[in-house]
């Protein structure tokens, strides 16, 4: 350790496993973003509470800034080190720390993997109902951090609904445990719902407590190709009101494209411009019934063009491997992203001003739509042209977000569904709080973290 700060913290805290080598440096110093070049300070792997604690206190005493750091599969920069911070990563906690059957909880540390969750409950004949693609990599304290949703929010809500009690460890290196799993607590301020979302900035998360759940019914899995855009609520409207779903979600023909060139098999033949994928409870002829009639009924109606319904697992996991796989498709094209929501009853107007938007302003890029339409949530995806420098296609984006944060305003929505404000969004937060709200986030971050030590510059400067 040639860095006298990182000589003292290896001294307080010997058994810490710490990295300093260039390519573990850029390795923890990034997430799925890629816009930003790498260069913390070290990366430090602790394996208890106590050592989040030691280098909390240390951080203190040096001035030196720590980044909070999952699986960095963020979207929003959230957890990117290019300062000389120090990542503090939880990947070495990630144990399940018990199964309360009374209270039908888990608890389990920070670092654990999303689908590792995912397979504890089920061991325990429950289910944890937040899911998404990047489940094997993403980790609970990431989730809890970005308030993550994912593709069953439309039937269990998003992570913050599925926290009984978190433990973390604050600004100054102290303990606090929120909630203790009560179900009940009428006890002044919830500082565990205000650490949800909070991006790793008031509080390092330790563990959680989840609530588990029963798991669903036999569900069914279809594909919809739609022929124009509103046809989309229309059939969310229809399959609302006469199915129990799961799942909707869509994404266009555009995305499809990709998707299909990345691996997945085609599930319909023709060119449509859209498509939903989703899944609804179906454990009886009663309730397929149902689907084929609200189907019939969407295709009487000129909805739906074509579709197709898992017969078996294999099929229904090709299915949603046509959306699911979307994200991962994209990535070798670095897109910018946008990750936008508005109230399901804003969603018809918003989706025809954001396409006269995104048709004017990105009249030469590739523009992949796609996301969680059930939620009023949407993912645009701009692809950056391969002959175009990466700094000229950002700026053209962000010119165009601003245009598109206008317009989210107007509709009372949010420039950031569910994968955080981190440094992405950052310029654009003013558009979905108001001042009064972003000066109270400062004010409550003062209180957790004194010295600004935690995630300094992600959510506001
Ligand atoms: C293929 C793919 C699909 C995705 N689909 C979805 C989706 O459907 N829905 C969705 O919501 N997101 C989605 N995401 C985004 C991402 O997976 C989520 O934001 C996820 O919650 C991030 O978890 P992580 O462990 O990777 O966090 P990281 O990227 O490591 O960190 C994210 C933020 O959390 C903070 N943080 C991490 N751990 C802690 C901790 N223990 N304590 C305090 N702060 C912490 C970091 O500082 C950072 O600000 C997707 C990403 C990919 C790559």
């Amino acid at each position: 350790m040639t860095d006298p700060r990182l000589a003292s913290l290896a001294e307080q805290l010997p058994g810490l496993r710490l990295f300093t080598a260039p390519a573990e440096l850029e390795h923890y110093g990034r997430d799925w973003t890629r816009r930003w070049t790498p260069a913390p300070l070290a990366v430090a792997l602790p394996t208890s509470v106590e050592e989040v604690q030691g280098i909390v206190r240390w951080a203190n005493e040096h001035g030196v800034a720590l980044v909070p750091s999952g699986g960095r599969t963020g979207l929003s920069g959230g957890a990117v080190a290019a300062n000389g911070e120090l990542v503090l990563s939880l990947e070495r906690m990630n144990r399940v720390l018990g199964f309360d059957p009374a209270d039908r909880t888990l608890t389990v540390e920070a670092g654990m993997p999303l689908q590792a969750v995912q397979e504890a409950a089920k061991a325990q004949g429950l289910i944890y109902p937040v899911d998404f693609a990047a489940r094997g990599s993403c980790s609970i304290g990431g989730n809890i951090a970005t308030n993550a949703g994912g593709i069953r929010v439309i039937r269990y809500g998003n992570t913050r609904e599925w926290i009984a009690g978190l433990k973390v460890v604050a600004g100054n290196g102290e303990l606090l445990e929120l909630n203790r799993a009560l179900v009940k607590n009428s006890s002044g301020y919830d500082f565990r719902q205000l650490l949800i979302g909070s991006e790793g900035t008031l509080g390092v998360v330790v563990e959680a407590t989840l609530r588990l759940t029963d798991p669903p019914p036999p569900s069914q899995v279809m594909l919809l190709a739609l022929p124009h855009m509103d046809a989309l609520m229309e059939v969310f409207a229809l399959f609302r009101s006469r199915l129990s779903l799961q799942a909707f979600e869509f994404f266009t023909d555009v995305a499809l494209r990709h998707v299909l060139a990345h691996g997945a098999q085609r599930a319909l033949d023709g060119e449509h411009p859209y498509y939903v994928v989703t899944e609804f409870d179906a454990a009886d002829e009663r309730a397929q019934e149902a689907a084929l009639a609200a189907f019939e009924h969407a295709v009487e109606q000129g909805w739906i063009e074509d579709g197709a319904i898992a017969q078996s697992e294999a099929q229904a996991a090709a299915l949603w491997r046509l959306r699911e796989g979307i994200t991962e498709s994209l990535a070798a094209h670095k897109p910018y992203k946008n990750d936008v929501s508005v109230r399901i009853g804003a969603v018809p107007a918003f989706l025809h001003e954001m396409q006269a938007l995104l048709g004017r302003e990105y009249p030469h890029f590739e523009v992949v739509w796609f996301g969680h339409i059930g939620d009023g949530n949407l993912h645009i995806n701009v692809l950056k042209p391969a002959d175009l420098a990466d700094a000229d296609f950002i700026a053209q984006c962000e010119h165009v977000t601003k245009l598109l944060a206008a317009t989210l305003k107007a509709h009372g929505g949010s420039i950031s569904a569910e994968h955080g404000i981190g440094l992405v969004k950052k310029p654009y937060l003013g558009s979905t709080r108001s001042e009064a709200e972003v000066a109270l986030m400062r004010g409550v971050r003062q209180v957790f973290d004194p010295k600004g030590l935690l995630n300094p510059g992600k959510l506001f400067d």
